[in-house]
């Protein structure tokens, strides 16, 4: 099916649901930006207040272009730009998002267009979801699949969170833009595209023991674009048109499985953790970390691993899965609670699905289930090598000791079953740790 057939509308799926596709425009080709007037009218309710929404850096990429468009259209545009924090650019947390949002207040805009990629676009949908308006997006970076996401995933008093805001009503971007967008940037995207193939097989986990929600179409939503980038990986290193293209749009679709099934299921799992956790452990003790998508891709080549010797086991003795979060670890009295509750909430789920996998060809039937849907650590090894993107830990810029942390604290963050919980049952972890560091990482 051509996927962009679907875009603003609603259709039955052979999941059982309606899904609707709230991005109504999709536009990846020359001249984006200066559509941007043409789309306003079209699809942004004929807005006469729109506020472009930048940092100092993407306002300077094609910010500047916008405002020039729309002035020329006669549309009267006024422009915000999120400050920097010393030393480095703004983040997407609760301290900035409140000041945009009252600078914004006091221009009472009817629609705010981000020209920007993971973290403008976040805050932006965050505040056009408090100011109750819509929002669309001039895309900068082929960086990460929020941009037709519904979900938010900022950091709140210190910890990752993520809740549902409204997606964007139109993505905009200019290929030579998103071509030229520095290449770690890129690379980052590539590495939370590939998390799909893990963050997929955790679903089809969760289906086959829980009995989970679990829609084939959205697990298999990029399938057709799949081979533009991951055929040749190394056409997403030598930024080819095809292959950037390909990307940027498995980005969106991949996003938009999340805001089709409502959860952020079909795109993050178990490898998803390993990021937010390095990202909290960084926040926690005032240190900065890489970017989401290198971060992703690390843990999406742990992911595989894990689920390489997982299933690699005959008959396996369950094992008691710690009590209690590590306490002292996390060290805030707020990110102790927020982590203790998700925690708590997981282990009540835990018996049952121990239950269902003790009889042995339970075992063996989820095994050939998973073993059909997961990659080898080689496979996902050999993509990110060949695109450029980061392999290791000393290319995210981690220790060893703050990688392994991440490793083992990973499964207290979330309720939700994923490969990380699976290996902890299973005595993968916390035995294998340093070994998974030294084959893996
Ligand atoms: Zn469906
Ligand atoms: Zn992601």
């Amino acid at each position: 099916m051509e996927l962009s057939r679907l875009l603003g509308t609603s259709f039955a799926c052979k999941c059982g649901r309606v899904h609707q596709v709230p991005v109504r425009k999709l536009v990846y080709a020359p001249g984006a930006v200066e559509s941007l007037s043409e789309i306003i009218r079209q699809d942004g309710g004929d807005a006469q207040r729109p506020v472009l929404v930048a940092d100092i850096r993407t306002w300077g990429v094609c910010g500047r272009q916008a405002e020039k468009t729309l002035r020329e259209a006669g549309i009267g545009v006024t422009r915000v730009l999120v400050p920097d924090r010393p030393h480095a650019g703004p983040v997407c947390d609760d301290v900035t998002v409140q000041p945009l949002v009252r600078q914004l207040r006091g221009v009472q805009p009817d629609l705010l267009v981000a020209v920007g990629s993971g973290v403008i676009n976040d805050l932006s949908k965050w505040a056009a979801f408090q100011l109750g308006i819509p929002y669309m997006v001039v895309a900068t970076a082929a960086s990460m699949n929020g941009y037709s996401s519904a979900n938010v995933a900022p950091t709140v008093g210190g910890v990752k969170v993520l809740f549902e805001a409204r997606a964007p009503v139109a993505v905009l971007a200019e290929p030579r833009i998103i071509e030229q967008a520095p290449p770690e940037m890129t690379a980052a995207g590539f590495g939370d595209t590939i998390a799909k193939q893990q963050s997929g097989t955790d679903w089809v986990m969760n289906h086959f023991l829980s009995d989970e929600y679990y829609c084939p179409f959205c697990a298999g939503i990029v399938a057709d674009l799949e081979p533009l980038y991951l055929d040749h990986p190394e056409d997403i290193r030598d930024r080819r048109h095809e292959a950037i293209q390909g990307l940027f749009e498995a980005l969106f679709w991949t996003g938009m499985a999340m805001t089709l099934v409502g959860t952020s299921v079909p795109a993050s799992g178990g490898e998803h953790l390993f990021s937010h956790t390095l990202d909290m452990i960084a926040e926690v003790r005032g240190e900065t970390h890489d970017l989401h998508g290198r971060q992703v891709g690390l843990g999406t080549l742990l992911s595989a691993a894990l689920f390489q010797r997982i299933l690699a086991l005959d008959s396996p003795a369950f094992c008691p899965v710690p009590v209690a979060i590590d306490a002292g670890f996390w060290s805030s009295p707020a990110v102790v609670a927020a982590v203790a509750e998700q925690y708590g909430a997981k282990k009540a789920r835990l018996e049952p699905i121990v239950r269902k996998i003790s009889g042995h060809d339970a075992w063996d039937q989820l095994r050939t289930r998973l073993a059909a849907e997961t990659q080898s650590p080689e496979t996902i090894r050999a993509w990110l090598q060949r695109a450029g993107a980061a392999v290791s830990v000393a290319d995210i810029g981690c220790s060893r000791e703050r990688v392994k942390s991440a490793i083992l604290h990973m499964h207290e963050i979330r309720k939700r079953f994923t490969v990380v919980d699976l290996a902890w049952l299973t005595g993968i972890l916390p035995a294998q740790a340093d070994d998974l560091i030294d084959e893996w990482l």
